[in-house]
């Protein structure tokens, strides 16, 4: 929403981060529009959110005004066609997609829990939890312990 610094919030931003309000197509609109009177009922609310997004939607910088709404982050009124639970959900959608996968760095080889011989990664298999990616013992190893449980069962 262009020109928001002179409506609410309490410190007026420095003016580049605010370029693409040049192009912003609410720049002559209402700014109620955008956020509406105190007080407003539900009704009135869905009706001006469909004016003002309807207007976003023809805005050539609706990417540039939701980025900067979602970083700021601006808590009121709409911004790139999104009003405030709008953008409270795109931004958690967002901060989804940015988390990084736990990747964990598995190393060419490393000694075995149980023979204790130096062994290449291929001979272990993957234990994902872990924190080099692998399991503790080789795959010798686990083959042994595994057929003496089964040893033990029977
Ligand atoms: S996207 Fe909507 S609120 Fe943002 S600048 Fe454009 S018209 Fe204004
Ligand atoms: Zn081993």
């Amino acid at each position: 929403m262009a020109g928001v610094t002179r409506y609410r919030g309490p410190a007026p931003r420095p003016r580049l981060i605010w370029q693409w309000q040049d192009d912003a197509a609410c720049r002559r609109e209402d700014l109620v529009l955008f956020f509406g009177p105190d007080g407003e009922r539900q009704p009135e609310r869905e009706r001006r959110e469909r004016k003002a997004k309807a207007i976003c939607a023809q805005c050539p910088v609706r990417n540039e005004c939701l980025d900067h709404a979602l970083a700021a982050p601006e808590k009121s009124g709409t911004w790139g066609g999104l009003n405030e639970e709008e953008r409270a959900s795109e931004r958690r959608r967002r901060q989804r997609r940015k988390t990084p996968v736990h990747v964990v760095e598995v190393p060419d080889d490393k000694a075995c829990g149980g023979c204790e011989t130096v062994k290449p990664a291929t001979d272990f298999y993957r234990e994902p939890r872990s924190s080099d990616g692998l399991r503790p013992e080789c795959k010798d190893c686990t083959y042994e312990q595994r057929s003496q449980a089964e040893v033990v069962a029977s």
